[in-house]
């Protein structure tokens, strides 16, 4: 391999097949694993460099530039000037543990989203050793032979050998916005990317249909790589909310500081001396920016999305958890989502009646055939179910084995449960597929319904096909009859499927045909199909996910409808949904043909259909879009679930693109969140703990902005009364930032309230300031300031005691009143008592270490000198906690009076 150099620069499209092996030194069987090891250590991983990460060094800048730094810094140069050198070095403290702590959090969020890119890593299906088998896109070397589906994206470069309606998606290399359609032939030399149809390049997507190649470059050599140093950037990871926080932060910031320099100028005018006034302004503006928001945002957003990767929801996009909570409408995939996708075929139906139950369940070959009469049967001895087994393993892309005892198994679902059938009634499936491969095929797609394949039978070319009934009856002319060819009765066949459907089997039809003349082709019109003969059905049970009906309540209870948008039968969708309650007796299903029948989807007669039901059966991916932009244009708030190359559409459109783990690449590229599990219920699981998130981000933000609120009312009816700065900026700094900021962080690990999924979903355009949150705020910071500044009153009026010490009782009735006042903000609607402490032992600690730290610093020389503060006698002590009691009470009443309301 001494040309790692040239390989990139080769004109592969023009080679002729065998040229391609032996350049690359290898055969459609794949290399030996040995060889691709070899191969891995000469060429390195198939992997891009790494996007450039944002430095440190900007995150700490990011850090600084904010405009509480500035106003400290000011502070500290006036403490230096005026010779209280202890403040700056206080004050330098708390700017580096704010920004060191804030640098973390940033950091931190930057290195999760690496994390999801890791999940994001695509996979690749590859033979080596003549064996398929799937393997991480890094570890892919030129030479390997890959197989390519729809809905995957390319993962290196290669030259195509076979394809069957491959359509590519590469508009990020060529701009073409519409899929590329691939073909075999030999190209010329010296074509221009977008000309080589024969060849795949790594990044794009398949859109459609299937196709194998060789892999001819990886890594930086692909086309991607080589203009990779241009599309490399970094994504913020900043959750929109905390970037709104930060943006509102400024702004209040900015505000502060012109109302402190206008009340600066006036009470210049009314003679307050000049450093006074400068300390005053800073001890505003500390108080009412509340510097901890970030921190303790970013936090709260960090445990969400970690709680909800604890049960199975991935975050992509960080809008989700925040929007998540607004969900009103649920629109779901039956299979898979609502079932288990673990289907097994279950009943075979021939056209004269007799009815045969297939044994066992889940993938693999063990159970028996037995027909009405119990007795078990063989291929060998019925001709009818032979030919039905035969169209099962021919018109089939998936893959059945077993070694060791083991089964293994890959494809569809409903491919993986035929080839089950199989072994049943006495096949070996593989061995019929190398004694007899099939010459052309015809992918299953949704929109197509159904799959077929070309065999070469007795000199004739026979079809096998297999799909939806009315699709594969579109197509028959005859059936076979108890071994003779006679007309067909369409409509006792579409029963029969109706009937099936009703039981809540998932019905396939089966036929076959010979075709006059064949033609090898990587497209088939349905003009290629000749007429067929049916054959007859087969049935298929997924169990349903038994939580799965747990959650439909639920969401009833939590005021989100839900809605079941599939693909299949409307009896079988109808039957589901029943059982799942997602529908009852009197619920219409509505099908694909009845949308079509309304006209436009922006047609009244369209959106009364959609408004009709919960049920939609027969619809294709087109329609799936169409229903959700229905659903959105009347005001619903949608959480849509996918899983292919068609969902895309319906999956970006929706509020919140939910894609399921086992889907496409396609699928979790367009979704805001990806469900690891596929299962309903933890898609129900991530709605809650979205509201669980927006009341803990609710909860947070109050804290601090109640206590912002109780500081400025405090320093403003001092100055009104003419007495001194009730605290100094040192002590606000110490409130705000430490005992509080203590607190905050400790809210933010506040567990989901009980009642989070009983009530409505919370208005998409509902703000966080709303009416509600600006009472709480203004009726506890009152509490907070009157309370705190009746004390200021008193001891500065009656008492002769010392002003230093004054505020000594001041600092430590205002870190209480905090204490206290975390117990408010565990709930907006319940008492504090009635919140279990055990559901967040963390704040628990958070309260006892924010009292903690500022007893023991009253102790510590170094501190008391730092904070003017020193040891309070036990009965001061006490005084001080009788006086912050009210904290709690008031805002009891205040609860109460607005339960009492609602
Ligand atoms: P769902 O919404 O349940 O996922 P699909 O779109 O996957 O429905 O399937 C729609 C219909 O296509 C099914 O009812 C079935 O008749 C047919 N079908 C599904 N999978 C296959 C397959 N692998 N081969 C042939 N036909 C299929
Ligand atoms: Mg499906």
């Amino acid at each position: 391999m001494e040309h790692q150099d040239t390989i990139a620069q080769e004109q592969w499209q023009s080679f002729r097949e065998e040229d391609i092996f032996r350049e690359l030194k290898t055969s459609a069987k794949g290399l030996s694993q040995d060889e691709a090891k070899n191969r891995i250590a000469f060429y390195g991983e198939n992997k891009l460099p790494e996007s450039k990460k944002v430095s440190l060094l900007q995150i700490i800048l990011h850090q600084l530039l904010n405009p509480l730094i500035f106003i400290l810094v000011a502070a500290a140069v006036a403490s230096v000037a005026i010779g209280e050198g202890k403040d700056a070095i206080f004050i330098f403290l708390v700017i580096f543990i704010n920004s060191a702590l804030g640098t973390y959090q940033e950091f931190n969020a930057e290195k999760s989203a690496s994390s999801l890119q890791k999940l994001m890593k695509i996979k690749a299906r590859v033979r080596r050793d003549s064996k398929e088998t799937e393997l991480p896109s890094e570890q892919l070397v030129p030479g390997d032979v890959v197989l390519l589906e729809s809905g995957m994206k390319v993962p290196a470069d290669m030259r195509l050998l076979e394809v069957s309606e491959l359509e590519v998606d590469e508009s990020f290399l060529t701009g073409e916005s519409i899929a590329a359609k691939k073909q075999v032939a030999i190209l010329k030399e010296s074509l221009g990317v977008a000309e080589r149809t024969n060849m795949a390049f790594a990044g794009a997507t398949v859109m459609k249909g299937r196709g194998v190649g060789i892999v001819v470059c990886t890594g930086i050599d692909t086309q991607v790589g080589k203009i990779s140093q241009d599309v490399t950037e970094s994504v913020s990871a900043k959750p929109p909310l905390v970037q709104r926080m930060e943006k509102f932060i400024k702004q209040i910031s900015i505000f502060i500081i012109a109302l402190s320099i206008i009340l600066g100028i006036v009470l210049r005018m009314q003679g307050m001396d000049f450093t006074a006034i400068f300390f005053f302004v800073v001890a505003l503006s500390v108080s009412a920016i509340p510097e901890g928001l970030p921190v303790a945002l970013t936090v709260a957003l960090s445990i969400a999305t970690t709680r909800m990767a604890k049960r199975n929801v991935i975050v992509r996009k960080l809008t989700s958890v925040e929007s998540l909570g607004s969900c009103t409408v649920i629109a779901s995939d039956k299979t898979g989502t609502l079932t288990v996708n673990e289907q097994t075929a279950k009943i075979i139906q021939l056209p004269n009646n007799s009815q045969y139950t297939i044994e066992g369940q889940g993938y693999n070959g063990e159970g028996k055939v037995i027909d009405s009469q119990g007795k078990s049967i063989e291929v060998s001895e019925n001709d009818a179910i032979a030919k039905i087994a035969r169209i099962a393993v021919f018109a089939n892309e998936g893959s059945l084995t077993k070694e060791n005892e083991k089964w293994f198994y890959h494809g569809d679902a409903m491919d993986v449960a035929l080839l089950g059938m199989s072994y049943k009634l006495g096949i070996d499936p593989e061995k019929w597929l190398t004694e007899e491969k099939p010459i052309g095929k015809i992918p299953y797609e949704s929109e197509r319904k159904f799959s077929a394949s070309f065999c070469n039978e007795n000199n004739s070319i026979f079809i096998n096909m297999k799909g939806a009934v009315e699709t594969i009856l579109d197509f028959c002319t005859s059936v076979c009859l108890n071994g003779q060819i006679k007309e067909i009765d369409k409509n006792k066949i579409l029963g029969d499927a109706e009937h099936l459907a009703k039981g809540g089997y998932r019905v396939l039809a089966f036929a076959s045909g010979e075709c006059k003349s064949y033609q090898k082709k990587e497209i088939y019109e349905n003009d290629a199909i000749p007429a067929l003969t049916f054959y007859g059905l087969v049935g298929f049970i997924d169990p349903l996910r038994h939580e799965a009906k747990i959650s439909v309540e639920q969401c009833r209870g939590a005021g989100i409808k839900v809605i079941m948008i599939t693909g299949d039968h409307p009896e079988t969708a109808g039957t589901i949904a029943r059982e799942l309650g997602i529908a009852d007796e009197s619920t219409q299903v509505v099908t694909g043909q009845m949308f079509a029948q309304a006209g436009a989807y922006d047609s009244p007669a369209f959106e009364k259909l959609v408004a009709s039901t919960a049920v939609f059966a027969r619809v294709s991916p087109t329609q799936k879009l169409e229903i959700v932009d229905v659903l959105i244009r009347r005001g619903e708030f949608v959480a849509v679930t996918g899983d292919g190359v068609n969902d895309a559409p319906a999956l970006k459109r929706a509020n919140i693109g939910v894609a399921m783990g086992s889907g496409t690449d396609v699928a979790k590229e367009v979704g805001s969140m990806i469900v690891v599990d596929d299962n309903f219920s933890s898609i129900v699981a991530g709605v809650e703990e979205g509201r669980f998130a927006f009341d803990n981000v609710r909860k947070v933000i109050y804290l601090l902005i109640a206590t912002g609120a109780g500081l400025i009312i405090l320093i403003l009816l001092s100055v009104l009364a003419g007495l001194p700065l009730p605290l100094l900026a040192v002590q606000l700094l110490w409130l705000n930032l430490v005992t509080n900021g203590i607190q905050d962080v400790a809210l933010a690990f506040e567990g989901g309230e009980q009642g989070a999924m009983k009530r409505p979903p919370r208005k998409p355009s509902e703000k966080i300031f709303n009416t509600l949150m600006i009472n709480q705020t203004i009726v506890s910071g009152a509490t907070m300031g009157f309370i705190t500044f009746g004390l200021w009153y008193y001891l500065n009026t009656y008492t002769q005691m010392d002003e230093t010490y004054a505020r000594n009782l001041i600092l430590l009735l205002m870190v209480l009143m905090q204490n206290f006042h975390v117990f408010n903000a565990r709930s907006e609607r319940v008492s504090a008592f009635k919140v279990p402490l055990k559901k967040n032992i963390i704040l628990a600690f958070g309260v006892l270490a924010a009292q903690g730290i500022h007893i023991i610093s009253m102790q510590i020389p170094f501190m008391q000198n730092i904070l003017r503060i020193e040891p309070v006698t036990y009965k001061e002590w006490l005084y001080v906690v009788a006086l912050a009691i009210p904290m709690i009470l008031v805002m009891e009443v205040f609860k109460y009076l607005r339960r009492k309301k609602t």
